[in-house]
């Protein structure tokens, strides 16, 4: 697939030490995985790769903005993604690969006979787990909440509606039993 060459990393031309890519990852990159509950996505993903003679250390740099829904009101809005992760990949022998990459997700190991390193997937990982794990509008400058006000209103309402309610089936069943008692 040609999306996924720039993610391909020829390491064996590359001379020993640190290497810069910068990946502009959008929302096209992200259905070659998985369907996603946010879109507009603008992300730089900068990586470093410094290269040794038997393994590589990654340096990943993630910074963006996408569209999502608001968890509090529902309406659209622009959360930012950002963190930095460190990764590991060892160069084993062809026969270790399998197993030992069930072992720590921190580390990825490839064939000494591999020419070519494939980041597409820890890119989208670590993509992943730079998002928000609250996604909720931010307050503005005056300290409110920056969500739709209206909504927030009408929930407001239903959430005291449903609590009077409930108050009022508790008093019930209080007077209820009250009487139940005083028969008896
Ligand atoms: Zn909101």
């Amino acid at each position: 697939m040609k999306w996924r060459k720039e993610f391909e990393i020829a390491f064996m031309g590359l001379k020993a030490g640190e290497h810069d890519f910068i990946y502009k990852i959008e929302d096209s990159f992200f259905e070659q995985f998985a369907k996603q509950d946010f879109d507009q996505a603008k992300i730089e993903v900068k990586m470093t790769l410094d290269k040794n003679v038997n393994y590589f250390l990654l340096h990943f740099d993630i910074h963006g903005q996408a569209n999502t829904l608001c968890d509090r009101c529902g309406d659209t809005m622009t959360m930012n993604i950002w963190d930095e992760f460190d990764h590991v990949v060892k160069l084993v022998a062809t026969d270790d690969v399998e197993s030992k990459n069930e072992g720590d997700p921190e580390v990825t190991y490839i064939s000494q006979s591999d020419s070519l390193l494939d980041v597409s997937k820890l890119v989208y990982e670590y993509c992943i787990f730079s998002l928000p794990i609250q996604k909720v509008h931010a307050d503005n400058d005056q300290g409110e909440s920056g969500c739709n006000q209206e909504t927030l209103k009408i929930l407001n309402k239903q959430e005291k509606h449903t609590s009077n309610k409930m108050w009022d089936a508790l008093k019930n069943k209080i007077e209820n039993k009250n009487l139940d008692h005083g028969a008896s």
